[in-house]
């Protein structure tokens, strides 16, 4: 059983993507399991190429030193070739109503008319993530799924029409893991993209320095209230408890009984996230400060996929009446 998953360098890797997904590939994937940086899928809008390129080192640096085995990891982009042939072919199995009927698609491009024709043919690419290396459950997300479903869309009828290449794929609910909030509006997700990049302050990034983590968390939003108690209904406090739960795999209900003010809560969250991190920042920035290691990583993880979807890349293209 082959899982995917996939991490867009559309901004800096933060404390969300860790808590909430890359821990777990780190503590709970297997060796067939395969994580890739979608670098192409963050192209969709409008983007800068020299920050594309090292927000896309960074990723990989960060899943590495997450401890998510080497021989798992691969950078979209490293495989261009394979997935633009068979995104090609893929587009050929799909109708236009079918990529048009995306809500995300639909969500995003909503009164723009600059908007990139590949946000569109972008869930056809992801098909082709998937299908070419063969996943068969890919967690994700509400937003996701239906991207995910299309995918399965095009795998079966792909299989009905020119031969049985393709395994059907199937959406999985990741496990309820943290649901982290931005520290400055706790009403929100923290995520990597949303915030410019002059306004992160309540975005703690993975690779922040500890000064700053603690700059940050101690800067973080509560209501007045006095008392430090878990109620889901107060989003600041809630989160904070919430985080701290995370690092110390405990419950937001009994962290907040070791404290007697949010003062004294920020401090022990920002311990305790400072913590967590310090041997991620310290293992990436090793392997950022050795570009000849990161690239030997890197095209050893392209290799090793490029090899695992040949032969459904190359039987597709035969079957569909070109190649060899
Ligand atoms: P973007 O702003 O580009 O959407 P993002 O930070 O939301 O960035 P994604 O690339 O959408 O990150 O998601 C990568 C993974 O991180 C997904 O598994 C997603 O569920 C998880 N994730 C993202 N933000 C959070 C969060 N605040 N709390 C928990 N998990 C999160
Ligand atoms: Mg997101």
């Amino acid at each position: 059983m082959t899982r995917l998953s996939g991490i867009t360098p559309s901004g800096r890797v933060q404390l969300g993507n860790y808590l909430g997904a890359i821990q777990r590939w780190a503590s709970q994937g297997t060796a067939e399991d395969l994580y890739f940086v979608s670098d192409l899928h963050a192209m969709t809008t409008t983007h800068n190429p020299a920050m594309l390129r090292a927000l896309t080192g960074e990723q990989l640096a960060v899943l590495i030193a997450a401890g998510i085995s080497a021989e798992s990891v691969f950078v979209q982009s490293d495989l261009t070739r394979e997935l633009g042939a068979l995104s090609w072919v893929l587009e050929c199995t799909c109708t236009f109503g079918e990529a048009a009927r995306m809500v995300q698609f639909k969500e995003k491009a909503k009164g723009r008319d600059g908007a990139r024709l590949s946000l569109l043919t972008y869930p056809v690419l992801m098909a082709a993530d998937i299908l070419l290396q063969g996943a068969d459950e890919i967690p994700v997300g509400e937003d996701q799924r239906q991207h995910v479903e299309l995918a399965r869309t095009l795998a079966k009828r792909f299989n009905a029409t020119y031969g049985e290449v393709f395994t059907v794929p199937s959406a999985v609910l990741p496990p309820a893991g943290a649901r982290v909030r931005d520290l400055a509006d706790p009403t929100r997700k923290m995520s990597k993209s949303t915030r410019s990049t002059s306004d992160t302050a309540g975005v703690v990034f993975v690779l922040d320095e500890p000064e700053l983590v603690r700059r940050k968390i101690r800067r973080a939003a509560t209501d007045g209230e006095p008392s430090v108690a878990y109620d889901p209904a107060r989003p600041g406090p809630a989160n904070l408890l919430e985080i701290l739960a995370a690092c110390t795999g405990s419950t937001p209900g009994e962290v907040a009984e070791g404290y007697g003010s949010y003062g004294a809560l920020k401090e022990g969250v920002a311990e305790a996230v400072v913590e967590m991190l310090r041997p991620i920042r310290l293992r990436a920035g090793e392997l950022l400060d050795d570009p000849a290691e990161l690239e030997r990583v890197r095209k050893a993880g392209a290799a090793r996929a490029a090899e695992r979807g040949e032969h459904r890349l190359r039987s597709a293209l035969r079957l569909v009446g070109t190649g060899h």
